[in-house]
């Protein structure tokens, strides 16, 4: 898998604390914390604690424990964000954006958890 992992992204340094960060959810191979610059009423990032940078360089590298795991964190942020269509309410979206033409910015896995306001066309 031809990936190298930025040691020194802004997610790594959350990571390792060098940055703070306040979480939403910490579990052993993923945290999720707030964007900085939200883009709806809830927006929260669910990263995987391990170094990936993109989401098939995480189901290609990582254990079943840590995708089960962070699989499980996503789902846990979307219903912690009371927007949970099953729960009659909103709903969210869950995206990732994935090299250059996604427009990803760090290069550490993060799923956004956005909701809160209608979203509108997903590629607008
Ligand atoms: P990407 O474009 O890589 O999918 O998204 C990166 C996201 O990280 C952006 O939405 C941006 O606002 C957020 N972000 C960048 N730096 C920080 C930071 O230091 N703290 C937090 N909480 N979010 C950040």
């Amino acid at each position: 898998m031809p990936y190298d992992y930025d040691p020194q992204n802004i997610f790594a340094k959350i990571l390792r604390g060098e940055i703070p960060s306040q979480p939403v959810l910490e579990t052993e191979h993923s945290i999720a914390f707030p964007d900085i610059s939200p883009q709806a009423p809830t927006h929260v990032l669910v990263l995987p604690r391990g170094p990936y940078v993109c989401y098939d360089h995480f189901i290609a590298e990582a254990s079943e424990a840590e995708i089960l795991d962070f699989t499980r964190a996503v789902a846990e942020v979307c219903r912690m964000t009371g927007l949970c269509p099953g729960d009659g309410k909103d709903g969210y979206r869950v995206l990732f954006n994935s090299g250059l033409h996604s427009g990803q910015e760090v290069p550490h896995l993060h799923a956004h958890v956005v909701g809160g306001r209608p979203l509108g066309p997903l590629l607008a």
